[in-house]
């Protein structure tokens, strides 16, 4: 017998992807198809395994939709007939106006076997990310989801104005901002005092997220100047007043900023997170790629001698992790390093290498080369003998200086930054000026998108002028200052956190 598929209708949540349910999370790593719709948050593909089909079934209100609703029922029937695990992945809950129910009705009339997955409505979530709590025991004990969308000149409404105007305490209607006037004027007709607080929150629980206030009275006319579009949700009722102390998205010190980084894919994750933590929109543009070294022989004949170094010394994380990669290629592991002292440039470095059970033994005051060889020149290194694996390019400081005072230094190249090409969105957005600020990791990070944007020096300066810059060190800077650009931002100790810290007090 043939496997049988199965549908999960899942619940994507309002927008922002850490909303997704611990089990719609899991389903998704599981999915062979996914349907996904124009609500349902983009970087929630992420979960989905490289080999799942991605199906968009569109659904953009307003718009044609890119899949009638008879279609998108028919995949999800042929695809879990035809023995797939198929998750539909809808915005917010799929039973709350999303056609969940229609969509279960015709695979059980196939026998498709389903599962439903609820999700944070927007409701919920274009509250409490607007400062609004839904209900509150001072102001009200009701709430009802009600769908703006409904044809103001239907002879018979099938919303109960009279009822919901007055007996209802918090309404919050989806859809409904074509119709908001409409929606204002049944409800001030049925008894609900025209100055009952409105809340308006677009994009809900993303970065995007646009709030307005109002009364019943005006929030037509404040919508209408703000060209607040949808997809939004409206909240109506005195719970609304209380975000004057409640709203704590849209204060939080990075909202609205978007911020372009440029690490290499590998590492930009945890300063992406940071910002976002402060309520960054973040671009990944990574500008570098890292890659094995053309030629392993240098690290491999010093391998076979190791315990003839005095001094390893690692000034990056990235070297650590390829040195290691290497030794276990090699059949290798850190047992191999009991002979000479081990030193590194900063504290993420020493982190790196505490992840293969090693502890180092030299961590400068200062977090760069200079301070490294310093650190190295105070405990003298004459006639000593180090091993430096390195990125393939690097700055010469260091075995410089070491030469100078007497030091043999052998280099191994581990890794070597590579240049990916330039994402189209990248471009543009500079292009379009939307960012307010770049991060630069590294110097190559800034030499790289200079390199890649491919802009002479005076149009560089032109379409960067209402940018801001930081730049993790001195060196950074110097690289972006000799593009002819002005650094605003530099942490005193140059690590991410650091870096992150300087960026929202600059913001503060
Ligand atoms: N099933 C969805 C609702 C789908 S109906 C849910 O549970 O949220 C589509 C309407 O939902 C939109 O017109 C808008 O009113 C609302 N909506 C969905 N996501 C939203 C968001 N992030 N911000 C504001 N409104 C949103």
């Amino acid at each position: 017998m043939s496997k049988k598929g199965k549908v999960y209708l899942v619940g994507a949540g309002p927008g922002d992807p850490e909303l997704i349910t611990v089990k719609g999370k899991r389903l998704l790593g599981r999915a062979e198809v996914v349907v996904y719709d124009y609500l349902a948050n983009k970087k929630l593909l992420a979960h989905v395994p490289p080999t799942a089909v991605l199906i968009y079934a569109g659904k953009k209100g307003g718009s044609t939709h890119t899949h009638s609703q008879t279609e998108i029922n028919q995949m999800l029937v042929d695809h879990a007939l035809g023995g797939k695990t198929v998750v539909r992945l809808k915005g917010g809950d799929p039973f709350i106006f999303g056609r969940g129910g229609e969509e279960i009705e015709e695979l059980s009339a196939h026998g498709v076997p389903f599962e439903v997955v609820p999700g944070v409505t927007s409701a919920s979530a274009a509250a409490t990310y607007a400062g609004v709590p839904i209900t509150h025991r001072a102001f009200t004990s009701s709430v009802a989801f009600i769908t703006g969308h409904e044809d103001p000149n239907k002879k018979e409404s099938r919303i109960a104005w009279d009822k919901l105007a007055t007996g209802v305490g918090t309404l919050v209607f989806y859809m409904g901002i074509k119709n908001l006037p409409n929606i204002v004027a049944n409800l001030i007709k049925h008894g609900r005092d025209p100055q009952t607080p409105v809340a308006v929150v677009r994009w809900a629980s993303t970065p995007e997220q646009r709030s307005v206030v109002g009364t019943l009275a005006s929030i037509s006319e404040v919508v209408r100047q703000a060209g607040i579009t949808p997809p939004a949700l409206v909240v109506v009722g005195e719970v609304v007043s209380l975000r004057e102390v409640i709203n704590w998205y849209e204060k939080r010190p990075l909202f609205g900023k978007k911020i372009l980084v440029t690490r290499s894919r590998e590492q930009a994750s945890e300063l992406v997170q940071s910002l976002e933590d402060l309520g960054a929109d973040c671009l990944e543009g990574s500008t570098i790629a890292l890659a094995e070294p053309p030629d392993w022989a240098p690290l491999d004949q010093a391998l076979d001698k190791i315990a003839t170094y005095n001094w390893l010394l690692f000034t990056s994380p990235n070297a650590v992790n390829f040195f290691f990669k290497r030794l276990a290629a090699l059949g290798l592991d850190s047992r191999r390093l009991h002979g000479p002292q081990i030193a590194v440039v900063g504290t993420a470095t020493a982190e790196a290498l505490q992840n293969y059970g090693i502890k180092a033994d030299l961590l400068p005051a200062r977090f760069t080369a200079e301070g490294l060889a310093e650190a190295l020149l105070a405990q003298g290194v004459s006639g000593r003998k180090i091993l430096l694996p390195r990125a393939l390019k690097a700055r010469e400081v260091l075995p410089e200086s070491l030469r100078a005072a007497g030091a043999e230094v052998d280099i191994a190249p581990v890794y070597q930054n590579t240049r990916p090409p330039m994402a189209d969105e990248i471009r543009q957005a500079l292009e379009r000026q939307e960012v307010d600020l770049i991060t630069f990791t590294s110097s190559s990070t800034a030499s790289n998108l200079f390199a890649l944007l491919n802009w002479p020096a005076e149009e560089l300066a032109r379409r960067l002028a209402g940018v801001k810059i930081a730049a993790i060190g001195p060196i950074t800077a110097a690289t972006v200052e000799k593009a002819g650009l002005k650094v605003d931002i530099q942490p005193e100790t140059h690590t991410i956190p650091e870096m992150v810290s300087a960026i929202a007090a600059y913001y503060l």
